[in-house]
């Protein structure tokens, strides 16, 4: 165990500010993450340097796909979630700590996790899988480490984080692909135990700090997929994000709660493909499903081919100095 940031005492109990639950917590009680618990007036993270995942991906797999493409990630969570999403594909790890559940994982130090995304030849950590804002302190530690090494620091989340954990991360965190589930605060309350403003907050806080940022909405057929919902969403990310920013449009296949619903048919992707690109978004991309090349990335002003993807490898990148070899235009990214 170790003791958690972001918590002051509140009328005998605990009161939590890493993520916008803002739990307040009582004494031998855990937060509604599973992981954080008041231990006689302290509270304690129960999953520093507990990992229950550890793997060596392709950075297009967190999605992200204009930051440094081609290069490997080395991608590690522990249990927990503040969500519960009823459609989780990682729900027996994310879910796992909730009612008092037993916390799971291997013991690695944070300078172990460094050595081996060094020797596994990564240019980055990804904190991933789970919820990253639920091992705080740990990718924090874990971050700080990297940096020294010139390695960069990934996160992909649901976007629950406060603001004040964020600018503690700040100086340490290079990238986030966020999930913008829905554009509906009674999905985000009824199917994932959370509500919509906060997330559109840390959304828009990324923006202005220059954080790289991609957003990721999973289509969940008659849940979050009619044309008013994803115009909603797709002029939220131009209007207050920028038109820059990737939106990676992914396929729901059934899982956890939704097990019995059908997966998204191919014909709502492409819809909202073409609607991401009527309203005007510079960089719509389809996941887990294969689209008239909708996995690469082109000019916005000349449609040159810049980026040629299969799957998660990158077959050609053709982007000089973050721009267009054919027109000049500055393509938005991380590029080395
Ligand atoms: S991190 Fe966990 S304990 Fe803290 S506010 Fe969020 S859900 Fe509650």
């Amino acid at each position: 165990m170790h003791e958690a940031l972001f918590y002051k005492p509140e009328a005998g109990k605990v009161r939590c500010s890493l993520c916008n639950h803002h739990c307040l917590i009582a004494p031998g009680v855990r937060g509604i993450c599973g992981v954080r618990e008041n231990v006689d007036g302290k509270l304690m993270t129960l999953v520093y340097g507990k990992l229950i995942a550890e793997n060596v991906d392709p950075i297009e797999k967190k999605p992200l796909y204009h930051f440094l493409p081609g290069s490997l990630s080395y991608s590690i969570a522990t249990v927990g979630c503040n969500f519960r999403c009823e459609f989780c594909q990682n729900w027996e790890i994310s879910q796992r700590g909730k009612n008092g559940g037993e916390i799971v994982g291997r013991n690695v130090r944070p300078e172990e996790v460094v050595s081996a995304a060094l020797e596994a030849g990564c240019s980055s950590i990804s904190y991933t899988y789970t919820e990253p804002t639920i091992f705080f302190e740990y990718a924090y530690d874990v971050a700080k480490l990297a940096v020294n090494k010139k390695l960069k620091n990934v996160f992909v989340s649901n976007g629950y984080t406060t603001l004040e954990a964020l600018d503690t991360i700040k100086p340490y965190l290079h990238a986030n692909n966020v999930d913008l589930k829905s554009f509906s605060d009674s999905f985000y309350q009824k199917i994932c135990g959370a509500r919509l403003e906060p997330v559109l907050e840390t959304l828009k806080w990324h923006a202005k700090n220059k954080i790289w940022l991609e957003v990721t909405t999973l289509l969940i057929p008659g849940k979050n997929d009619s044309k008013e919902e994803l115009r909603q969403i797709a002029e939220f990310i131009r209007n207050e994000l920028g038109d820059f920013i990737p939106w990676h449009i992914s396929r729901f296949y059934p899982h956890y709660k939704m097990n019995g619903e059908p997966p998204t048919p191919h014909q709502s992707i492409i819809n909202a493909y073409k609607l991401g690109k009527e309203v005007g978004l510079k960089y719509v991309y389809t996941g887990n499903i294969p689209h008239e090349n909708a996995e690469n990335t082109y000019c916005p002003k000349c449609s040159e081919l810049l980026i040629e993807r299969f799957g998660f490898n990158v077959v050609k990148n053709k982007i000089k100095d973050g721009r267009c070899p054919n027109c000049a235009e500055t393509i938005e990214g991380v590029w080395a």
